[in-house]
């Protein structure tokens, strides 16, 4: 009997934090993936919130930056 039987140990998937790059296992009990922690979940919220929030607001300047729009 020879043990050429070599064990491949099963790879963990893991994928990077989007906040903060951090390599994050997946897997159930990593429960803040993608991200490596509840933290770096709220970043990436908060600044998808304010981007939105930025994009929503009505403030728009009509007097200035209205270069781009060519003159009817
Ligand atoms: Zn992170």
């Amino acid at each position: 009997m020879s043990e050429s039987n070599q064990q491949v140990p099963k790879k963990p998937r893991s994928v990077s934090c989007p906040t903060c790059g951090k390599p994050v296992v997946w897997e159930p009990a990593s429960s803040w993936r993608p991200f490596c922690s509840e933290r770096c979940k709220l970043i990436d919220i908060g600044a998808w919130a304010s981007e939105a929030y930025r994009v929503a607001g009505p403030e728009l300047d009509p007097g200035e930056g209205s270069e781009d729009v060519p003159p009817l």
